[in-house]
Order: structure tokens, then sequence, then C-alpha cells
């Protein structure tokens, strides 16, 4: 290849896009890896180009060379970076980054319900909502902060539930906490032509890609398997050009920034993201099997066991490495399990290279409606790279603490809970 022919001239594999996308300019800069760019402000030409870059901006499209980057709440190229390399990894045109997964959300739900560009005019109210979610997304489309109306259903009943004035679907998949599964090309079809957004931060573009299956938009929590060690709050969405014109639109006037310094690590972060993703799928998968005929475990939630309409290998690459247990002993047994684990960390969060585990109805989920919290005796792992006999020998000694805890000797904090309470992931 000559030093001036397009890389990306013949398509290239996932695992190659993950090391080089993103990185297009280095050489004409000079660099090696990709610069940090921390500047809030940049210097301006002249009054004429630079408010013309300002308006292009503004409106949601890219800086003019001539104009500059006006404004790091406008633009930044350090982000731009990363946003232009997970969009070659989810396949879409482009990539907008947020400064969290639930600043994602927000700009989504805002952008589609209010953009006349994607309402076709007046603003729309109704968001559709496959249950279950991430419980901070539950919450957030629950309390109607942002104007909307949601329905929450289930995902055979997406096509019964449209109306006129459905702004957006939301679904999950693999869903958090229970990792169900939603077929999105069915769902996409039902949906009829109202956009959909597919939370795609569970699988990552490793192991599913919902641009592919008909979804407009594919959100992350960049802060889990994307960042994936522990260090980054982030978040973005891939779609089409005009989508992210619409969401770049938002980001401006709200501010949701993704910070240069995040996208930096969430760009450095990308080359070993298909190494990460097959190697802590392989210890869950691992671990799953074990947890599965361990006699205090009473249901294990993982798509590589349990997978009703065969999506694993169809629309999903893998199984994934995040999984959630049902303990026998309930409640008491849940809350014994995550204080006796030591190689594992009681935390919330996922994704990350060491394993974490954590109570989805006293935490993450604490804030979902009780007809749809996650029961009381089942506890989430994300599966990190140690080894996993490492990971099976520790949880074997904290189930054994745990099938020792009477029931009924613990109180249960995991009952209605409060609006507006700050959650973790
Ligand atoms: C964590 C999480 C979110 C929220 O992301 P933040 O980066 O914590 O704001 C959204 N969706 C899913 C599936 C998550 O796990």
């Amino acid at each position: 290849m000559t030093p001036s022919s397009d890389p990306f001239a013949s398509p290239l594999h996932l695992d190659s896009l993950a090391v080089h996308a993103g990185r297009d300019d280095l050489a004409a800069l000079g660099v090696h890896a990709p610069p940090l760019d921390l500047s809030s402000t940049s210097p301006l030409p002249d009054v004429e180009s630079g408010g013309a870059s300002y308006e292009a901006m503004a409106t949601g499209h890219h800086p003019l060379a001539e104009g500059g980057h006006v404004y790091q709440r406008l633009w930044n190229p350090t982000v731009a970076r990363f946003e232009a390399a997970l969009a070659r990894l989810e396949g879409t045109a482009e990539a907008v980054g947020f400064a969290s997964g639930m600043a994602a959300l927000t700009a989504t739900v805002l952008a589609c319900t209010t953009d006349p560009e994607l309402t076709g005019g007046a603003p729309k109210r109704h968001v559709l909502a496959v249950r279950p979610l991430y419980g901070g997304s539950d919450h957030l489309l629950a309390s109607g902060l942002l104007g909307t109306e949601v329905t929450y259903c289930r995902a055979e009943e997406v096509a019964q539930r449209l109306r006129p004035d459905t702004a957006l679907v939301v679904v999950e998949t693999p869903a958090n906490p229970t990792l169900d599964l939603v077929d999105v090309a069915a769902l996409c079809a039902a949906a009829g032509g109202v956009p959909v957004v597919v939370d795609n931060t569970f699988a990552t573009p490793v192991l599913q890609n919902p641009a592919a299956l008909g979804a407009d938009l594919v959100l992350h929590s960049a802060t889990k398997y994307l960042g994936g060690h522990g260090d980054v709050v982030g978040g973005v969405v891939a779609c089409s050009e005009r989508f992210a014109a619409a969401l770049r639109r938002v980001r401006a006037v709200t501010g949701g920034l993704l910070h240069p310094l995040a996208a930096y690590l969430l760009h450095r972060g990308l080359p070993t993201l298909p190494v990460r993703v097959r190697t802590q799928q392989a210890g869950a998968q691992h671990v799953a099997a074990w947890l599965a005929a361990h006699p205090a475990v009473a249901r294990v939630h993982y798509p590589g066991l349990d997978d009703p309409d065969g999506l694993v290998g169809a629309q999903m690459r893998g199984p994934g490495a995040v999984l959630a247990v049902e303990l026998r002993g309930g409640y008491e047994a849940a809350s014994t399990l995550v204080r006796s684990v030591r190689l594992l960390t009681h935390a919330v969060s996922l994704g990350g290279v060491d394993s974490l585990l954590q109570h989805p109805a006293a935490l993450t989920h604490r804030p979902v409606a009780a007809e749809a919290k996650p029961c009381d005796a089942l506890v989430r792992l994300s599966i990190g790279l140690e080894d996993p006999d490492d990971l099976v020998a520790d949880l074997d000694r904290a189930l054994c603490a745990a099938a020792a805890t009477p029931a009924g000797s613990l109180g249960r904090p995991t009952g209605p809970a409060r609006t507006a309470e700050p959650v973790g992931a």
C-alpha cells in the first residue's frame, strides 16, 4: 500500500478497524498517536469565516476549514477522532459523543421529540420503551423530565402501542440486568419508520451492530466496555448524518459534552476492544456454566446458556461477558455474596478489565417502578480479564458464605425508591 492510499479503500475487518479507525489525519500531522487537544477556545482568522464556522457547527454540521473550531462545546478534534472511529465500528456514517450514557440518551430523546427535521414539524411527545432497561434509562423516561410521555411494553407489543405522536422506540439488547435479548430486525420492522434507538452497551460493536439490523441510532454508555478500564465516563450515539446533525444541535445547546481527555482515553482503548470483549466473554462462559451447576444458584441469566429465540450466532456474534444469577437463598444470600467476594469487586458499572458484581434491585435499578424492578435474589456480574478459575474459586467461597446466611436475617433496602436519586451504573 502506498502511503497516500486510503487504508479503508477495501473493507477492513473489525479488528483492523478497531486499531486504525479515526487515525486518518495522523500521518499528515506528523504524529503516530492521536494528539490530545484540550483547548476550550480557538483563535479565529476573522469575523466572517469564524461566524460561518460557528453557524455550520451550531446547526449540527462540521466546522469550516477556514473558520476554525471556535469553541469546545461546538467541536473538538480529539472527540471527533473517537466519534469517527466508533462510527466505523458500528457501520454508520457518523457518531456523536456525550458526557455520559445518560447524556447520550437525553440528547437522543430531545432530538427525536423536538427537532423539526426529525419530527417533521410539530414536536412529538410519546416514547415507546421496551423493558427491561438500565435503571437510569427507565427512570429518565418515567420521570417525564424531558417533557415526554412514556409507554413501557414488551418487544412483541411495539406495533400495537405506536401512536401518531410516537417519536422514538427505545430498546436495550442484551438488557440490563437480566440479559433479555430482543430481535432488533423484527423490532425495527414493527416500529414502521418511527426512529429506533438500540442501547448496544452490553454487546459492543464487537458482538452486534444494530444499525445493520435496521436501528436508526446505536447508543453506548462508553463508560463500560468502550472505556474498559474503569476510568472514563462517556456516552456515544452512532447514526446517520441526519440524526447526527440533530444530536449535535442538542449537544451544542445543552452542553452534555464528551471531554477531550475522556475521548482520548476511549479512542486509546478501542484497539484492544475486540480482544478484551472476546477474552472476557470466554471467561464469562466458563463462570456461567460453573454457576449454573452450583447448588446455591436457582437460575443463571446469560445468553450463552439461555437463548430461546436463537439470537446468539444470528444477531449477536457471541453472548458477551455480563451475566446475572438468582440465588436460592434470596435477598440474604445475594447480600452476603456481594459482601464476601475478594477478587471480584462489589461495585456498580461493568465492562472493565476487572470483574465487578452488584445487586440491581438495591443499586442500578433502585429507581425502577415496582412492577419492573429486578428480583431481590438477583446479582449481576461483569466478568473481567482475570483467570476464570480464580473467579470461580472466589465465587465458590462467597457462595458458601451466602448459603450459610439465614433467610430473613437482614433488613431489605430495596423497597419503593425515591425519584430524583442519583444512581450508579
Ligand atoms: C450504564 C448504562 C447506561 C448509562 O450510562 P452512564 O455512562 O452511566 O451515564 C445506559 N445504558 C446501559 C445499558 C448501561 O449499562
